[in-house]
């Protein structure tokens, strides 16, 4: 039986680029139901591949459903999102698939203020964050390559320091921060080797207690695209060529990997 979260069809609607390293993509979701979490996040199919990247729910107004990529060096989602830049055709009008949203953000109760620290990847939620929580005191760090000043509240209430690179600074800078009094919450995300280091920062030496902080690894530094042991490209366009459904095509791309795996097995 197959184990797989929900999958919902999207229509890409509109592409905006918001900088160099930073696109705008809207979907048109009408089963897409959201948790409400400010920092959910779905998994992201892009046509043509199985394998699915994460990416914050940005905004969901109606059936509109707003992610935020960052685009970086070489990247299953990466290329996608800049066929339109690299002479491809456009990816408006195209069909995705996304998963249904899963959300990690969680204030406790009495929380007097909220720290938020990441990378270009933790920008969306970092927004929404701010955005859920207007009336909380709010201190944010943001590390990243472009300028996007206007892309986070700034006002009484959000207190935002802009830092230019792509996030290797951000646990020296945690290390640093003045932590302020009374109780909180702490949400960051970044880099996952720095993000390990950061959580043992939090609780070997400045002892915050687990339900005050949320610290997520959102990317893994490695050389290059991960090898698959089953290419799915070819699998999914056969499976398109004679007419099957989704379903179908991933039931076969089980089997496929099933297969394979059996063959290792065997010879382990
Ligand atoms: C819960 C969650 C929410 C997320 N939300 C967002 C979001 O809103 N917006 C967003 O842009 N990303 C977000 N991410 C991160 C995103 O899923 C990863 O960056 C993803 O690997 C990008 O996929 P890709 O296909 O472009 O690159 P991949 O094919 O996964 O990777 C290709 C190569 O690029 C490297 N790489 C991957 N990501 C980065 C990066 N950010 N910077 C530099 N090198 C990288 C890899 O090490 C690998 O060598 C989120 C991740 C999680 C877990």
């Amino acid at each position: 039986m197959s184990v797989r979260a929900q999958h919902h069809s999207a229509t890409v609607v509109r592409r905006e680029q918001l900088s160099d390293h930073f696109v705008r993509v809207v979907l048109d979701v009408p089963s897409f139901v959201s948790t409400g979490v400010p920092d959910e996040w779905v998994g992201l199919i892009v046509p043509g591949q199985f394998q699915s990247r994460y990416y914050t729910v940005r905004q969901h107004v109606g059936s509109e459903l707003t992610l935020d990529i960052a685009v970086h060096e070489v990247g299953l989602v990466t290329e996608w999102a800049q066929a339109d830049l690299t002479g491809g055709s456009t990816i408006v009008g195209q069909t995705v698939t996304i998963t249904d949203p899963k959300g990690s953000f969680e204030l406790p109760e009495g929380a007097a203020w909220l720290l938020l620290v990441g990378d270009l990847t933790a920008l969306p939620a970092m927004a929404r964050i701010s955005e859920t929580h207007p009336d909380l005191p709010t201190r944010v760090w943001a590390e990243v390559p472009d300028q996007l000043s206007g892309y986070l509240p700034d006002d009484d209430r959000h207190q935002v320091t802009w830092m230019p690179g792509h996030g290797d600074h951000l646990a020296e800078l945690v290390e640093g921060i003045e932590w302020p009094e009374g109780d909180g919450y702490f949400w960051m995300a970044g880099e996952s080797a720095q993000m390990r280091a950061i959580r043992k920062h939090l609780m070997r030496e400045r002892k915050v207690p687990t339900a005050a902080y949320d610290v997520m690894g959102y990317w893994r530094v490695s050389a290059g695209r991960q090898p698959r042991a089953v290419d799915p490209g070819p699998i999914y366009r056969d499976g398109k060529a004679r007419g099957l459904s989704d379903e179908q095509i991933w039931a076969n791309y089980d089997a496929a990997q099933q297969h394979h795996d059996g063959h290792e097995a065997g010879r382990g």
